[in-house]
């Protein structure tokens, strides 16, 4: 069942000479459930495609659907309940914020969006990522590992249905990156959650259902490696 689709994406950045075309007519549609890694050479359009699919970029022209619904065509307010309840999006550099807790960062977007705590799903999400017992920690009192768990606990809190990884290990050594990907299938399989995930590690890639390969803004390759 389809639950993400993009359609005709072009992003171009800048005017006249300084114009770049970051995306290209690009389009392809995503089921429910499903694992995706988007692979590429470095400036080839991944994460404008990945921001706009979470709708923090807008589309020069395109459209994204998202459970049938078109995303840009919204109001600027059910845009900004789409970013902080439909999607959960992960960084390279975890974007903690210094001065809150594990549990205040992963709660944070929760607390934004004027909704209570589910002190059920938090309590599973810290034993899941393996953050029990560092509730009251800060940001820099963690390993890298720790604090990228801190950040999948953010995007998870709301239970997404489309969870969106850009180069979510790109900042971890091979053992962390490979819990990283486990915790990923992990929330990915027990929830039913969409996982989109850009990555140059081609150990990463062959753990997908489906790869997809961007070069100079188009899509080269779009490949089902796992029924
Ligand atoms: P990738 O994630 O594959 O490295 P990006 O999506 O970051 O690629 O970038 C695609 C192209 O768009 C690159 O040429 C990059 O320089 C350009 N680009 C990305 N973001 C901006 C921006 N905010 N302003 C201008 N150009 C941008
Ligand atoms: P203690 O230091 O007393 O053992 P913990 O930091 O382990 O307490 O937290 C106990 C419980 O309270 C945990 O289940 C955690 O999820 C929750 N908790 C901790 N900090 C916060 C917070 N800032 N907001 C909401 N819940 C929190």
């Amino acid at each position: 069942m389809e639950i993400l689709r993009a359609e005709n994406l072009t992003k171009i950045y800048g005017t006249g000479e300084n114009q770049v075309v970051a995306l290209d007519h690009v389009s392809f549609s995503v089921n429910k459930g499903e694992f995706l890694a988007i692979i590429g050479p470095s400036g080839s359009g991944k994460s404008t495609l990945l921001h706009i699919l979470g709708g923090v970029d807008t589309p020069t022209s395109g459209k994204v659907y998202m459970e049938g619904t078109d995303v840009y065509a919204q109001k600027e307010e059910q845009l900004a309940i789409f970013r902080r309840r439909q999607v959960g999006l992960i960084y390279q550099f975890y974007n903690l914020i210094p001065v809150l807790n594990v549990v205040e960062n992963m709660t944070l977007p929760v607390r934004m969006d004027g909704r209570p705590v589910n002190k059920e799903h938090l309590n599973e999400l810290l034993e899941i990522l393996s953050l029990k017992g560092r509730e009251n920690h800060l940001p820099n009192q963690l390993s890298g590992g720790q604090q990228q768990r801190v950040s999948i606990g953010r995007a998870l809190m709301n239970a997404p249905a489309v969870v969106l990884a850009d180069e979510p290990t790109g900042n971890l050594d091979s053992k962390n990156s490979q819990e990283i990907v486990e915790l990923l299938k992990y929330s990915n399989q027990k929830f039913n959650q969409t996982l989109i995930v850009i990555t140059h590690d081609e150990n990463i890639a062959l753990q997908a259902d489906r790869i997809i390969a961007i070069e100079d803004g188009k899509i080269t390759r779009d490949e089902v490696i796992r029924a």
